[in-house]
């Protein structure tokens, strides 16, 4: 049986607010400074911050971003289907538009933020590569 130990933090580190990140990196800008943009192309995250030099090739969002994404459209077009027309008054073809076009449009809508509060949070719990060595 292997024996697994969890990393402990460093505590010369300066501390890095892991919310403040996490809302950097959801409005697509860098979790280190700020300033600068994290995303060149819609879901194509730069490799450096052009404001604070910060190193973001560490990120390793993955799957997680379209899971989330997944989870919470789901939750959002599922909870207003079954509310806004509970006795199923709508014609057919309403919900055969409105529905997928809605879904698709929040999908798209979410998608760069959430993967942006992604790689905010893995900068701030310094996973990856993010544990910088520029501190
Ligand atoms: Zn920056």
């Amino acid at each position: 049986m292997t024996h697994y130990e969890f990393p402990t933090p460093q505590p010369t580190l300066p501390h890095r607010d892991r919310w403040l990140s996490v809302k950097r990196g959801f409005a697509g800008a860098c979790p280190h400074c700020g300033q600068g943009r994290i995303f060149g192309k819609y879901l194509k995250v730069l490799p450096e911050c052009a404001a604070c030099g910060e190193n973001l090739s560490h990120h390793r969002a993955d799957d997680l971003p379209a899971y989330i994404v997944l989870f919470l459209v789901g939750h959002i077009v599922v909870g207003t289907l079954m509310t806004t027309d509970p006795e199923g008054l709508w014609p057919i073809w309403i919900h055969m538009i409105l529905w997928p076009l809605m879904t698709l449009l929040l999908s798209l809508a979410l998608l760069q933020p959430v993967k942006g509060a992604v790689v905010g949070l893995q900068w701030a719990l310094r996973m990856h590569g993010f544990g910088g060595d520029e501190e």
